[in-house]
């Protein structure tokens, strides 16, 4: 099936200067890379993103992370992998949510760790399911910014919009 994954270049992963390196692994699934943008992650996104975890007690640890507090670099790399079954190819590239757990030879059993505070540092994310993918592009890119037409969208005609320009 052909399908999209969105996948993050966490704050770990950029201040290790690991973008090559996760960049070459993942072109061994031969998907096409449709979208890509550098992101100031706010709380809300981070919160939003990771929705799922709210209830768990690493949850405002993991929103850190997310966040860049951890690391000197307060960004996140993001960008959508398109193509025949998008999701399995590059989670089995990125391995186990643990690192520990990750086979040694994937991008989070190479790269990823297990911090004291007991989140897992691993480098990237990938989407889980194409329902999560769905979400998670939605919150990530707008439809303009994605080369491929993915999902249904409408025009919205926006008035009085204060909006930043070049000066
Ligand atoms: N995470 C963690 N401890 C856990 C589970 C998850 O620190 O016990 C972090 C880890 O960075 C992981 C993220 O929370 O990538 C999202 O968790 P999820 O279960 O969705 O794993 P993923 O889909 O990233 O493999
Ligand atoms: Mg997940």
């Amino acid at each position: 099936m052909i399908e999209q994954a969105l996948i993050l270049v966490k704050p770990d992963g950029l201040s290790k200067s690991l973008t090559g390196n996760i960049l070459t692994r993942l072109s061994e699934t031969k998907l096409e890379i449709i979208a890509a943008r550098m992101v100031r992650v706010t709380k809300k996104l981070a919160e939003e993103h990771y929705q799922h975890l709210k209830d768990k007690p690493f949850f405002p640890a993991v929103i850190k992370y997310l966040l860049g507090e951890y690391h000197d670099r307060k960004k996140v790399m993001a960008m959508i992998y398109w193509g025949e079954d998008a999701i399995k190819k590059c989670r089995q590239l990125a391995g186990a949510t643990n690192p520990e757990e990750a086979e040694p030879t994937s991008i989070r059993g190479s790269y990823g760790r297990i911090t004291t505070r007991g989140v897992y540092e691993n480098v990237i994310h990938v989407s889980g399911n194409p329902a999560d993918a769905e979400r998670e592009i939605k919150l990530w890119f707008q439809p303009d910014e994605i080369i491929v037409d993915l999902y249904p969208t409408k025009d919205i005609v926006l008035n009085s919009v204060t909006k930043k320009t070049w000066a």
